[in-house]
């Protein structure tokens, strides 16, 4: 995997991203303040901008400029979150990218998010999509599986947590001040998050 597959990465989740993106507001409209489509949305045409701008070298170096821009391009709760996950995968990975090696960047970047977002699997956040994905990523490397279906496993495990969060009661973020009442929805970040695997196995050959 070489910076190529990176950018295409987020070229990808720009896509699917806006194609989903009043799904995903509408989402946050049940159980949030209505953003987190346009949030996203506006965020990756800004990763998408600046990637083109100066076309990192490195995967690390992609993941970096991905997760700054974030942080500093999206309002709302997502965009540092986001920001955390790539960030970090950029520092933990290491060249040349093999499953193994992404699979243990990733997992370092679902850690960052969980310490950032103080939340923990069941609290009906991305982290329901994400570290479930990471966890498909790890026992596919556990298993020998190929690099193809390792991200076909972790966007499946990803969009299955999503819609697993749909009977959860939210303990963190704007939804979780509604209390019972962010019962029956699928959190937003949850569902942009499945997104963003989805991306990956479509630009993973
Ligand atoms: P905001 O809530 O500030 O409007 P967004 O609507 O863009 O931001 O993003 C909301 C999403 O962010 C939620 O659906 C949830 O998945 C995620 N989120 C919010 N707070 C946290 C947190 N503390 N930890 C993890 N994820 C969180
Ligand atoms: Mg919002
Ligand atoms: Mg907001």
């Amino acid at each position: 995997m070489n910076a190529d597959v990176f950018v295409a990465w987020f070229e990808e989740a720009a896509r699917l991203v806006r194609r989903d993106r009043e799904r995903l507001t509408q989402l946050d409209a049940a159980i949030g303040d209505a953003d987190h489509g346009t949030n996203l949305d506006r965020g990756l045409t800004e990763v998408r901008a600046a990637l083109a701008g100066s076309p990192p070298e490195t995967p690390a170096q992609v993941l970096a400029l991905a997760g700054a821009t974030l942080i500093r391009r999206i309002g709302g709760a997502s965009g540092p979150l986001y920001g955390s996950v790539f960030r970090q995968m950029g520092k933990s990975l290491e060249s040349p990218v093999t499953l193994a090696g992404f699979a243990a960047a990733f997992e370092s970047g679902v850690v960052a998010l969980e310490r950032l977002g103080k939340a923990a699997l069941g609290d009906k956040t991305m982290v329901d999509a994400l570290a479930p994905a990471s966890r498909a990523l790890a026992l596919a490397v556990r298993d020998g599986v190929g690099v193809r279906e390792a991200f076909e496993q972790a966007a499946k495990a990803a969009e299955e947590g999503a819609k697993a969060t749909i009977p959860m009661q939210a303990r963190k973020g704007r939804a979780s001040y509604l209390g019972e009442r962010s019962i029956g929805h699928e959190d937003p970040g949850a569902a942009s998050a499945a997104l963003f695997m989805a991306a990956l196995a479509a630009v993973v050959t």
